[in-house]
């Protein structure tokens, strides 16, 4: 169960430089009304978080109202990509909301024409019709919903199967839950449809074996017939580790799906629009696959998704049987737009690679220096730090907490720790952030890590 920040502060810091200010307590005294209000009128499930209360942000920044401001190393969840409250992104959405048009359902839209065409103009070949929808957990929905009813027309009611990979997380609707390979996030589905199998992630870490012999033994042991895989669905990265599969794995892969007629899915929730130092994560593979879904920094701001695919798959589904309420949104629209125009017409992607080489380097050297860390894993400005007993690979939770907690107080701010175990510590700030940032927030989760790693040894 994830662990709940208190709203009693823990150690007083106070921090000024030119990049992060921490001037009260954390939680700031003045919010815990704001938090309590929150926690009488929210379920508990909304309590993950750390008690920080948002007032602004902007760039790599993250703001209160009581003068504190943060390096931001969450972008939200992996949203802003172009950078936190840009003015063009902002623009955007004023004038289209100036121009009087808020919704348009599936009624045609200037503003929807110029994205789906944006979209399909950047993707690669065959990746070329686009369908819009609102969160990352319904483009999965959509995704499988086209693998099986491909699987139904090419073989018939038996290639229904969805393989995915455990650990993944791919939403937390009744489908996309049940790609996921989080076992205890499913707990609640009682009747877990037999036609998802997850097979275990090739990272290297958890799994050592990293062949694609693997997939093929796996598919054997859970009894699945290849010719009835209607799909293969994974994170183009693992979002819980940050760990990609080895490109030989990838193609051996992309072979294997069109060889037995099955779709390939990568979910770029996270990996796309630059993250990973590419535009599109799959680039890391060398390979394309037959349906990718979007989200999260598509837009850098407002709920957006996207999936896109091949078109005689994006267009199985007769007119009026694929559609959302708020599909392509004008709104939504113009703020995706916006945000695209900005990776592209900063090369924002290539500043991921710069800055991730640079992280990555530093990173190299922290797990160097503590034997907590079992593995550093991610590319460009994606990375997971797993914290581990020493000399064994169980995940150690709390104190990945701990980290993330001493680093909001020293002005880095990070989402609660995610992935097995709830063991791996995230970083992923927004792709503007610059070398100066990034070497001062990795200075401090250095100090931050000492101090956990000293504070356990006292308590054991
Ligand atoms: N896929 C991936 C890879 C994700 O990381 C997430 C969200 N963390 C989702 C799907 C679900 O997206 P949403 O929360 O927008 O439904």
């Amino acid at each position: 169960m994830a662990k709940e920040f208190s709203l009693t502060p823990k150690h007083v810091k106070r921090v000024e430089t030119s990049l992060r200010r921490i001037v009260t307590d954390i939680p700031a005294p003045d919010s815990v009304p704001i938090l309590e209000k929150l926690h009488a009128y929210e379920p508990v499930a909304m309590r993950g978080q750390p008690p920080i209360v948002w007032d602004h942000a902007e760039g790599f920044q993250v703001y209160d109202a009581w003068g504190n401001c943060w390096i931001d190393w969450s972008s939200g969840v992996l949203i802003t990509n172009a950078g936190h409250g840009r003015k063009e992104i902002i623009d955007a959405v004023v004038r289209q909301a100036s121009s009087h048009l808020l919704t348009n359902y599936c009624f045609p839209s200037e503003v929807r024409s110029r994205l789906v065409e944006r979209l399909s103009g950047l993707l690669p070949e065959p990746l070329k019709k686009v369908f819009l929808l609102t969160t990352g957990s319904e483009t999965v929905e959509c995704a499988i919903k086209l693998c099986r009813t491909h699987g139904l027309k090419t073989g018939g009611r038996s290639k229904h199967v969805i393989v995915s990979y455990d650990k993944a997380f791919h939403g937390r609707t009744l489908g996309s839950q049940q790609a996921g390979g989080i076992p205890s996030l499913k707990e609640w589905i009682v009747n877990l449809d037999a036609g998802f199998v997850q097979i275990p992630f090739p990272d290297g870490f958890r799994t050592p074996d990293t062949s694609f012999d693997l997939f093929e033994r796996s598919l054997r042991e859970y009894h699945v017939e290849p010719q009835n895989v209607a799909g293969v669905i994974l994170e183009t990265y693992q979002g819980g580790s940050a760990a990609f599969a080895p490109p030989a794995y990838m193609q051996a892969l992309r072979q294997w799906c069109t060889g037995h007629k099955a779709l390939l899915v990568c979910d770029e929730v996270q990996a796309g629009f630059g993250r990973t130092g590419t535009m599109w994560g799959f680039e890391h593979y060398g390979v394309v696959p037959d349906l990718a879904t979007f989200g999260k920094g598509i837009s850098s701001s407002l709920p957006l998704a996207a999936v896109a695919g091949r078109p005689d798959v994006m267009d199985l589904h007769p007119a009026g049987s694929m559609t959302s309420t708020h599909t392509g949104n004008p709104i939504c629209c113009a703020a995706a737009l916006a945000s695209i125009d900005l990776v592209v017409k900063e090369n924002l992607a290539d500043n991921a690679r710069r800055m991730g080489d640079i992280m990555h380097t530093k990173l190299a050297a922290l797990k160097s220096r503590f034997k907590q860390i079992g593995s550093v894993d991610g590319k460009g400005l994606v990375a997971g730090i797993a914290c581990v007993v020493p000399g064994k690979k169980d995940p150690d939770g709390e104190l990945a907490f701990d980290i993330v907690e001493r680093c909001l107080e020293k002005g880095v701010l990070m989402f609660s720790p995610v992935g097995f175990g709830g063991g791996t510590v995230k970083i992923a700030p927004p792709l503007v952030i610059n070398e100066a940032a990034v070497l001062e927030s990795v200075a401090v989760l250095e100090e931050a890590f000492a101090e956990a790693v000293a504070a356990k040894a006292v308590a054991a």
